[in-house]
């Protein structure tokens, strides 16, 4: 179980308290996380994660991982490791061992046969199309399948010749007897059943029958022994369905299903096949892409577990739904930082700036601390010499009213260092900007200078003492706002092209050689960063992935 205690109180935990203190409730109090594993977790999984773990860790109780793994064809072990991964990145640990709902295959053909030998489940043979045809409407009941007198005997023999493999895929299902008149549409003789000649990445060939996810979710769920099933709205009415079929076999144990709303965030999508198409069509580069919103991107762009966590807790659960915006995730990521991150300078675009008046053989080292707020954090120094760099956008040759940084004949301070004024613009044959010859203040080592007034403060590295590095400047993946909602247009139209710029060459302090790869850093007025340790392996040299802007600068 993770650290912190839960802060925000919500629903589901409220009518589990109510009725635990009304004694409707005893004993352990077990939920469940069901990934299907056809795809990596996304932000919206973090917050079923944080909800199903969450109401374990309140109730002192269990939280179990289970593979929703009824969809052979989609699913596979890649997809189980990353999920794995991820559950146990946010904090949480699952109790016991996995389970896999394909654990249950055994049982849950038991309680198939069980259905039908009580009459309440039959072998049909329409087609798909014929089924979509019988099925009715919202407006119109359905009609009862032709299939669905069959003697019970019958019924058995073929769904035993089902499972045998005496027939193809579609040609018949096996169906729950419930009401081809239902208002409700998923109990009008739902499938449980269908043919799938499909090896599983669990239980290899020994099925060509596959359970349906409304047959296989309630009988998984009671042979875990989970009080409370807790799933997204959608289910709302499948929630008849669910306790059908435990009413109708005989169930270990007869868990309740509450429902909550799904977090959809803007300017992102949370869908799983929809964050595949992303990557099978090459928008993104894998799946922990930074900029998707997979917990492996995050991590990777240096979200941490406890932002996530807060991120969670702030939108809280309800049954309202609503769309989250996405400034309050990043909002989430900079608070914990600001607290945390170690501050480092990089400049971003390195110009050259020579100090005239200072010995080319002589450096000084400087100690700055590592955070400014949080002295235990310590310090760290840098060097002082002859040459240095600034950032390129802290220069301009014709300075606006109000420039806060470098011009000509202009004074600025050099955080942590000393005060220079720009003497000379130094260009190269192309007319490009070169170089700045300048001349530092002596006089101006954690002082202000006499008689004249810096015009700002700069971030700075030194020639001799820092490293090169690669910047990869991440920004919103789409620049729509509910990309997938576009009637008129694909998700794929509104893919921000400025969502990644790379940037060669920056230059940090030597401290960031080797990078901190527990933490981003604060790079002083530009942002926070964490090094990417794949790129930074493939490019021997540092690669820094912007986690998010110091501000939130987004359409401004
Ligand atoms: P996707 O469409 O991304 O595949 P899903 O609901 O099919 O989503 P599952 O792997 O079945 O994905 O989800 C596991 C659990 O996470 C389920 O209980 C599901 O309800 C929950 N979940 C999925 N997406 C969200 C979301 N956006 N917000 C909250 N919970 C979610
Ligand atoms: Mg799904």
């Amino acid at each position: 179980m993770s650290a912190e205690p839960k802060k925000a109180h919500n629903f589901i935990q409220n009518l589990i308290e109510d009725a635990v203190t009304k004694g409707e409730h005893t004993g352990q109090v077990v939920t469940r996380f069901p990934p299907e594993p056809n795809g990596y977790l996304h932000i919206g999984h973090a917050k079923s994660i944080c909800l199903n773990f969450g109401i374990a860790e309140t109730f002192s109780g269990a939280c179990n991982l289970r593979f929703d793994d009824t969809n052979p064809e989609k699913e596979n072990q890649e997809y189980i490791d990353a999920i794995k991964r991820d559950v146990q990145w946010l904090g949480y640990t699952w109790a016991g061992e996995v389970h896999y709902a394909s654990d249950y295959f055994d049982s849950l053909y038991y309680f198939a046969e069980e259905l039908i030998e009580k009459g309440k489940a039959y072998v049909c043979a329409l087609s798909a199309d014929e089924m979509a045809d019988y099925r009715g409407s919202l407006t119109a009941p359905g009609k009862n399948s032709p299939y669905r007198e069959r003697p019970v005997d019958e019924s058995l023999k073929l769904f035993r010749d089902m499972r045998d493999g005496q027939y193809q895929n579609g040609e018949m299902v096996l169906r729950a007897k419930i009401d081809m008149a239902s208002p409700n549409i998923n109990m009008r003789d739902p499938i449980l059943y269908r043919i799938r000649y499909a090896d599983h990445h669990q239980t290899g060939n020994k099925w060509c029958i596959y359970p349906m996810y409304d047959f296989t979710h309630p009988i998984s769920d009671a042979m875990e022994g989970i009080t409370h099933s807790l799933c997204t709205l959608e289910f709302e009415d499948h929630r008849p369905l669910y306790d059908w079929v435990l009413d109708n076999i005989t169930a270990p144990c007869q868990p309740r299903q509450i429902e909550f709303s799904r977090l959809n965030l803007n300017y992102t999508i949370t869908s799983k096949r929809k964050l595949k198409r992303l990557v099978d069509e090459n928008f993104v580069d894998s799946w922990d892409d930074p900029r998707m919103p997979t917990i492996s991107g995050m991590r990777r762009r240096g979200y941490t577990p406890e932002s996530l966590r807060t991120f969670c807790d702030m939108i809280g659960v309800n049954k309202a739904g609503g769309i989250v915006d996405m400034g309050m995730l990043e909002f989430a990521i900079r608070e914990d930082l600001n607290t945390r991150a170690p501050r480092a300078m990089c400049v971003m675009r390195p110009l050259k700036v020579t100090l005239t008046n200072y010995p080319a053989d002589k450096t000084e080292t400087l100690v700055l601390p590592v955070h400014p707020q949080n002295p235990e954090m310590g310090q760290r120094e840098v060097t002082w010499s002859q040459v240095l760099y600034i950032d390129r956008a802290d220069f301009v040759e014709e300075a606006p009213r109000k420039w806060k940084r470098l011009a000509p004949d202009k004074a600025v301070r050099l955080r942590g260092g000393y005060v220079m004024t720009c003497k000379e613009v130094v260009r190269d044959a192309s007319g490009e900007i070169a170089e700045l010859r300048c001349e530092y203040d002596p006089a101006t080592l954690g002082v202000n200078p006499e008689g004249y007034k810096p015009n700002g403060v700069v971030h700075w590295v030194s020639e001799s003492d820092s490293v090169e590095c690669d910047i990869n400047l991440y920004d919103r993946l789409f620049n729509h706002e509910s990309p997938d909602s576009d009637k008129d247009g694909d998700l794929t139209d509104h893919v921000n092209p400025e969502s990644l710029v790379v940037l060669k060459g920056a230059r940090a302090e030597k401290n960031l050689a080797t990078p901190r790869t527990d933490l981003p850093y604060q790079f002083e007025r530009e942002g926070y960063f964490f090094c990417d340790q794949e790129l930074t392996a493939k490019a021997d040299k540092p690669v820094f992935n912007r986690t998010v802007t110091l501000r939130d600068s987004w359409g401004k």
